[in-house]
């Protein structure tokens, strides 16, 4: 449902991705996973659509993303490394508000709020501006906007990075509940993170894809030596 192919990246004169190639059937979890720098984040802002690629293309049900943003806007979501929150803005508020964003007509709006809000467990935080809420709570409110209009394919940039252990876990199980419903595409440069939650890693290093397998193949294979060696 996703290929991408040649998709380079350049800031200024230094190539933040270069040349990467992969595809991603329906239903599957997938893992890119690679060191701080690697261009993880590039590769999955120009998935959602956030940032043009220099070169190459993204295809989503065989339609390039680039020239027909518009038209496939609703069957991403995306939950940014950072959320680009308002910190007075109540979870309601908010959720409200990217519920608009995504074009979501009166009563789709109203379904698909309760829905999200369900999945993220975030109704006893409704009320609280999302400044006063803890890193976990923040992450729920990102994965809440990101499902609203449900999404054929999620994008998760670092969804677990700076969860502490039961944050994390509660968010595992969430991404698996959502994964029922959509392909997902995560970031992390966590290996137990892949080994958790994934089908496949897509292993990225300084731009270039080095690995691309299966879990089974890459626990059997050398490649496990690779991502060992890459602290993954
Ligand atoms: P992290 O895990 O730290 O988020 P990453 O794998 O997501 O890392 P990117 O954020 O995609 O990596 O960055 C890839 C490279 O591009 C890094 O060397 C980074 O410094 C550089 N870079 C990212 N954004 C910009 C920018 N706006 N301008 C210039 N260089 C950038």
């Amino acid at each position: 449902m996703l290929e991408v192919n040649q998709l380079t990246r350049w800031y200024g004169k230094f190539k933040a991705v270069d040349s990467v190639n992969f595809s991603i059937g329906k239903g599957e979890i997938v893992g890119l996973l690679g060191h701080n720098g690697a261009g993880k984040t590039t590769i999955m802002k120009m998935l959602s659509g956030f940032l043009e690629p220099n070169a190459g293309s993204i295809k989503i049900n065989q339609i390039d993303i680039t020239s027909n943003l518009k038209q496939i806007q609703q069957q991403i979501g995306y939950l940014p490394e950072n959320l680009p929150v308002y910190p007075e803005m109540s979870v309601a508020d908010y959720l409200d508000y990217a519920a608009q964003l995504k074009g979501l007509n009166r009563q789709q709006k109203q379904q698909e709020l309760k829905r999200a809000i369900k999945a993220t467990e975030l109704a006893p935080k409704l009320l609280d501006p999302i400044a006063t809420l803890s890193r976990g709570y923040k992450q729920r409110v990102g994965v809440a906007q990101a499902i609203l209009g449900r999404p054929s394919l999620l994008i998760l940039d670092e969804p677990t990075n700076g969860l502490d252990p039961t944050q994390t876990e509660h968010m595992r199980e969430l991404i698996r509940e959502i994964a029922k419903e959509a392909t997902v595409i995560l970031s992390t440069h966590i290996m137990q993170e892949v080994d958790a939650l994934c089908d496949r890693a897509i292993i990225i290093r300084q731009g270039q894809l080095a690995v691309d397998a299966k879990l089974d193949e890459l626990r059997q294979s050398r490649s496990l030596n690779l991502a060992t060696s890459l602290s993954l």
